[in-house]
């Protein structure tokens, strides 16, 4: 760390530690506050582990979906091919190799994108290393250790919203689509690739794009707060601007911090750097 500045120092990291242990240390988020480092429980909202609290957990990772989760899949502003297609992968009846080698087709065992564990749904979906990228750039996020994708699926339409579970739903598509672009084409996909698609595909009216500035109320000011990653530079760059209720401009600031994080995390410290 840069002494005194809560900051990691990039240059040194880079010089010291592998490629792997340099994401890992820069994907630490660093707090700006003089607190010393403590043990959280992720599940707790407190963060403080109780057994009753891990068993409910278990419950969540480990539960076959109920039946809340078809439901849920219906009522998703997606298009009818996305329903569809989400509806057979907690089925289990899309034609991944395990699937196929259980009614006796001789295909590939082995996930075609990164040929390191049997391709099942679960897997294509959510566990591949490719999928895990997609997820984690996301604003959806990762979550693993699921028995099947169902459970996974049953999970993040708890903890997701409206507007996500459908980015989700598209994500799930577009890496369906890539697995196949390699199965049949050859073709080798990119994150940014799949997850442009996703947002390109979203239904209009869900769009993030689509979101309109409206005025605070009378005497209130609202500042607005925007964040971009970057992995190869390991850095978040922030921007943000203050109007006033009669939308006049009143102040703006930018700036950017060391690290590499996700969609999320760089807004949340973009707008933590713009309060302090
Ligand atoms: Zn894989």
């Amino acid at each position: 760390m840069i002494p005194n500045h809560r900051m990691w120092d990039y240059d040194l990291v880079k010089d010291v530690f592998n490629r792997r242990d340099q994401d890992c240390i820069l994907q630490i988020p660093l707090s700006s506050r003089s607190n010393c480092d403590t043990w959280y429980w992720l599940p707790d909202a407190k963060g403080i582990y109780t057994v009753r609290s891990c068993y409910k957990w278990m419950d969540i990772i480990s539960e076959p979906p109920g039946s809340g989760v078809w439901s849920k899949i219906w009522k998703l502003a997606v298009p009818a091919k996305i329903k569809n297609f989400l509806w057979r992968a907690v089925a289990n009846v899309v034609p991944t190799a395990d699937n196929l080698l259980s009614r006796r087709v001789e295909v590939h065992p082995y996930c075609t994108i990164c040929n390191a564990s049997l391709e099942t749904t679960y897997h294509v979906l959510v566990d591949c290393p490719f999928a895990k990228q997609c997820w984690m750039v996301s604003l959806v996020g990762f979550a693993r250790n699921f028995v099947n994708f169902g459970a996974w699926l049953d999970a993040l339409f708890i903890r997701c919203s409206i507007e996500d579970s459908c980015l989700a739903a598209m994500v799930c598509w577009g890496l369906w689509q890539n697995q196949n672009n390699k199965v049949w084409n050859h073709v080798v996909g990119r994150v940014s690739q799949v997850l442009n698609k996703a947002g390109q595909d979203m239904p209009a009216d869900l769009t993030l794009g689509s979101v309109c500035w409206k005025r605070p109320r009378f005497g209130w000011f609202k500042c607005n707060v925007g964040a971009a990653t970057s992995r190869a530079t390991a850095r978040i760059s922030y921007g943000a601007v203050i109007r006033s209720s009669e939308d006049n401009f009143l102040a703006a600031k930018c700036g950017s911090l060391i690290g590499i994080f996700e969609a999320r995390e760089a807004e949340a410290l973009g707008v933590r750097e713009v309060l302090s």
